[in-house]
């Protein structure tokens, strides 16, 4: 399949996106119930002037998890500490970082689901009782020897794509478990508005409408079409995005009515042409595709079962009505 939007992100883009990052609760918009509760719980920390419970996030790439958390961590006035799953080689790693946190710092965990199952060990007692066990020697017995020494009270805001693939001690040592869902589309459309004038590009109303509509309901891809509509704009137009600059290059980039790239597309068409609509299970249509199945499951599926396009079934995917009429075909 083709390089994908969400997931592959150059430096380039990674500072595109931090220049785009909302710094507090009210420039963040959509997901309103979860920051009425994020409000609550950082208020109530704050007045208490206790430490904040642990946070895991899930949900979608791209749609603001690391973004939501830095906020928190700038409204309680916290030093953040950033890495991810992956980034943690070994114990000591995370040990290391664990004993270097001040009081009431946040430690953001991207993609926690990739932590190896025994740096995990580490956190349940610094997440449970602000302990560190320490490698002291070697026991004649017992083999290794530790000692337990005490850590500040910190916070770690967890995020990951996959909450299935958490273990049930590390998630249930999470007070708040909360999920991110897709955006409406005056949400995306607001984002777009909020993010042409921190890039002060003139963009018409009825644009930032086209935008939203085909941006998957994920404020990465509204900011990635639009910084890519605006470069044409600037260099085939006058610098002005209008409906027309806006619907001549997201047709140009392959991004349909509904915000599907061809990559949805070969999705659907290969359930359809291959599995006469399905049902088919995943590590066949991963085989058929040539995608791995996580990739499938996290990128791809969460957004074509949100639009209705996709079931998932016991017996496996199975393409809706609605997909043979968004493709134009019959059956
Ligand atoms: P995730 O961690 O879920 O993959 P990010 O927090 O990195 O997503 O968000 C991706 C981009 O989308 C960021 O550049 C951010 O500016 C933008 N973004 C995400 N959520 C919002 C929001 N609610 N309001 C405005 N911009 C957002």
């Amino acid at each position: 399949m083709k390089k994908n939007i969400i997931t592959e992100i150059s430096e380039d883009e990674k500072k595109y996106e931090a220049s785009l990052r909302p710094q507090s609760f009210d420039e963040y918009y959509g997901q309103e119930s979860l920051k009425d509760k994020l409000k609550v719980y950082v208020t109530a920390a704050k007045q208490r002037g206790s430490v904040l419970d642990h946070i895991l996030f899930y949900g979608p790439p791209g749609l603001g998890k690391t973004t939501i958390s830095y906020i928190i961590g700038r409204e309680l006035g916290a030093n953040i500490i950033q890495t991810s799953g992956p980034a943690l080689e070994r114990p000591a790693d995370l040990a290391s970082l664990l004993s270097s946190l001040s009081r009431g710092d946040v430690l953001f965990i991207d993609e926690i689901h990739r932590l190896k199952k025994n740096i995990e060990e580490i956190l349940y007692p610094a997440m449970e009782d602000y302990k560190l066990d320490v490698f002291s020697g070697l026991d004649v017995d017992t083999g290794r020897k530790s000692i337990r020494i005490d850590i500040p009270q910190f916070t770690l805001i967890a995020a990951t794509t996959k909450a299935g693939s958490i273990s049930a001690p590390l998630r249930d040592r999470f007070g708040i478990v909360e999920k991110l869902d897709f955006y409406n589309e005056e949400e995306i459309r607001k984002i777009i508005n909020r993010s042409s004038k921190v890039l002060n590009v003139e963009i018409e109303p009825d644009a930032e409408v086209e935008i939203a509509k085909r941006s998957r309901g994920t404020p990465r891809i509204a900011n990635r079409l639009l910084k890519r509509i605006r470069d044409f704009a600037e260099v085939k137009f006058n610098g002005i995005i209008s409906k027309h600059v806006a619907t001549s290059v997201l047709d140009e980039l392959d991004v349909d009515k509904c915000g599907l790239d061809a990559n949805d597309r070969t999705y659907l068409l290969t359930i359809i042409e291959k599995f006469g609509g399905g049902p088919v299970g995943v590590d066949t249509l991963a085989t058929a595709l040539g995608e791995d199945n996580e990739t499938i499951e996290d990128i791809y599926e969460p957004y074509l079962i949100a639009r209705g396009l996709v079931n998932r079934t016991r017996s496996g995917r199975v393409v809706t009505n609605e997909a043979y009429v968004h493709l134009d075909l019959s059956h």
